[in-house]
């Protein structure tokens, strides 16, 4: 850089950088060191060696000098199959669902526009409206973190919004909505209404089986929950005619060839993930028991691979810098304020990783 350069850097961001995107913070990963993890609804377990070994053959055979099949054909019909996509509905994939929550606002993108969630929910959402200049409304859920449906058409009347965000179960709550008020949003709704269903394998509802039944409807899943957070796949089912519109959004080759062979390669072993997410479930009910045995300590159900639970008044972060110091690492939410204001999120791990999670909070709190 030269000292007479007519560019000041700082002047520079002022002029150039939108304030909006200013404004924000980048999304934030904590570096786990030696923690155990679980922070980031991650599932614990890896594969038994001659599955990963038939896996490392299989890619033995990756082109990696060519671009990877544009519409991952293959690994769609794997997906539809395995997530049960009714015949009639369109398929679209993206680099982890968060891409295609971008793709869906991007298409509709345009200044003053609307995109609603009731909160706290899965804060992507947010930011992606605020990057591309919409505006964000929330709509409070009730103490008990249920929808408040009347608030929700309120807000839905008000606003018309292009895209309502419905994560069913809700990050961070755990819960699932109603699905009689999913539906009356849905059938509200003047715009689309995606269903965010990240965490499927853990839920015992479901609004796949509802698609066609409404022309708004749109179905988000990923594989980042069931076991493959590290390839980075999302799916988002629905009507054709609004998907050949996403599907404009999307960058050229967006699935790398190691994802769609290693993401084939999984489903065809779905029994592994899914006798895996079998008993993650299983020690979600272990986990939560425990959790209520401990006083001064407000846990909510979870249909998801996590467990919100409530601290005494201004306990959640020393006892979240606590566990850390313990080498365990969760989610500290309690910065977020209003409903979430002492909360902190922890995801299920193993049993011995949720025995040492146990050990600790006890020992700190
Ligand atoms: N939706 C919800 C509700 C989530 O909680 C998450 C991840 N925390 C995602 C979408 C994004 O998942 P991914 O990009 O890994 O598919």
């Amino acid at each position: 850089m030269t000292r007479d350069s007519k560019h000041d850097i700082e002047n520079d961001i002022r002029h150039w950088v939108r304030p909006e995107i200013r404004a924000l913070s980048a999304y934030h990963v904590p570096d786990p060191g030696d923690c155990i993890k679980l922070d980031a609804m991650e599932n614990p377990y890896r594969w038994p060696d001659d599955l990963v070994n038939a896996w490392l053959e299989r890619l033995r055979a990756a082109p990696l000098n060519r671009y990877p099949d544009p519409s991952a054909r293959r690994l769609q019909s794997r997906l539809r199959e395995a997530m049960h996509v009714p015949q009639d509905m369109a398929v679209l994939l993206g680099n982890g669902s968060d891409e295609l929550i971008q793709m869906i606002v991007q298409t509709v993108a345009a200044p003053g526009r609307v995109i609603l969630a009731p909160e706290p929910t899965f804060v992507m959402y947010r930011i992606i409206a605020q990057v591309f200049g919409l505006n964000f409304a929330g709509v409070p859920l009730t103490d008990d973190f249920a929808l408040n449906v009347d608030a929700m058409l309120e807000a839905i009347d008000v606003h018309q919004p292009a895209v309502v965000f419905l994560s069913y179960p809700n990050n961070p709550t755990g819960n699932l909505f109603d699905a009689a008020a999913v539906r009356r949003i849905i059938a509200e709704a003047p715009g689309l209404v995606v269903v965010d269903e990240a965490y499927a394998a853990f839920a015992a509802d479901s609004f796949m089986g509802a698609l066609g039944e409404y022309p708004n409807l749109l179905v988000l899943r990923t594989v980042s929950k069931m076991g493959l957070a590290g390839l980075r796949l999302g799916m988002l089912a629905g009507p054709a005619a609004w998907l050949n519109e996403i599907d404009k959004t999307r960058l050229p080759y967006n699935i790398n060839v190691l994802t769609q062979l290693s993401a084939e390669f999984a489903l065809e072993h779905r029994d592994v993930l899914a006798a895996q997410t079998a008993q993650i479930r299983v020690d979600r009910t272990l986990l939560l028991a425990a959790l209520q045995s401990l006083p001064g300590v407000t846990v909510y159900p979870s249909e998801a691979n996590f467990i919100l639970f409530r601290t005494p008044s201004g306990q959640a972060t020393p006892i979240f810098t606590a566990l850390r110091e313990r080498r365990i690492l969760i989610k500290n939410l309690s910065h977020a304020g209003g409903a979430l204001a002492d909360c902190l999120r922890v995801t299920v791990g193993a049993p011995a990783e949720n025995a040492a999670f146990l050990e600790a909070l006890r020992a700190v709190l």
